[in-house]
């Protein structure tokens, strides 16, 4: 099933990186204009979250991650939901089951430190890391830290002085130097 665009109801088309929608009607105002699928789910009413918990919901046996956006029909593997995923940093949910996190738990770093995206419990790192093999692949290079959320940073700030992560400005959080040389 496709999403319709709000303004003139044809099919949105999907950009390359399958993250964002957008209208190619050329008599629509909304031509051209891009949209985060996960939006473009919950404007349309399209969108059909998955429950927090574990084991996760599995669309042709590949486990969808709680901060990944669906719709009834399909999963949009490289959409993220920006909401949940706003409200896992905000809050210390794990981003695969969307449950509450230990004080310590598990992020992906690269090895310069850059967190992808949110915090794991155990086994849903081990999850991520079996269904999302290129996560540790040659892009990203990303291993597994046990942290704190005091250990993480984003803007340069401490997580607990920084404003809020935002759908529209979410955190980019970082491992404290410190960390990596541990
Ligand atoms: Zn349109
Ligand atoms: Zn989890």
């Amino acid at each position: 099933m496709s999403v319709p665009c709000p303004e003139c109801k044809k099919a949105l088309q999907p950009d390359e990186r399958g993250a964002r929608l957008y209208c190619t009607t050329d008599w629509c105002p909304a031509l051209g204009m891009e949209t985060p699928v996960w939006r473009a789910l919950k404007t349309s009413g399209l969108d059909a979250p998955t429950p927090a918990g574990l084991p996760r919901p599995e669309h042709k046996g590949r486990p969808i991650p709680w901060v990944t956006a669906c719709s009834a029909d399909e999963v949009w593997w490289r959409a993220l939901d920006a909401q949940r995923l706003a409200l896992a940093q905000n809050t210390w949910l794990c981003q695969g089951c969307g449950l509450t996190l230990p004080d310590e738990a598990w992020v992906l770093a690269t090895p310069e430190g850059q967190v992808l995206q949110a915090a794991l419990h155990e086994a849903c790192r081990d999850q991520a890391l079996k269904s999302c093999p290129h996560l540790s692949g040659a892009t990203t290079r990303a291993t597994p830290h046990l942290t704190t959320r005091d250990r993480l940073t984003t803007d340069g700030q401490p997580l607990d002085r920084a404003a809020p992560s935002d759908p529209d400005f979410l955190h980019q959080w970082w491992l404290k130097a410190t960390e990596q040389d541990a």
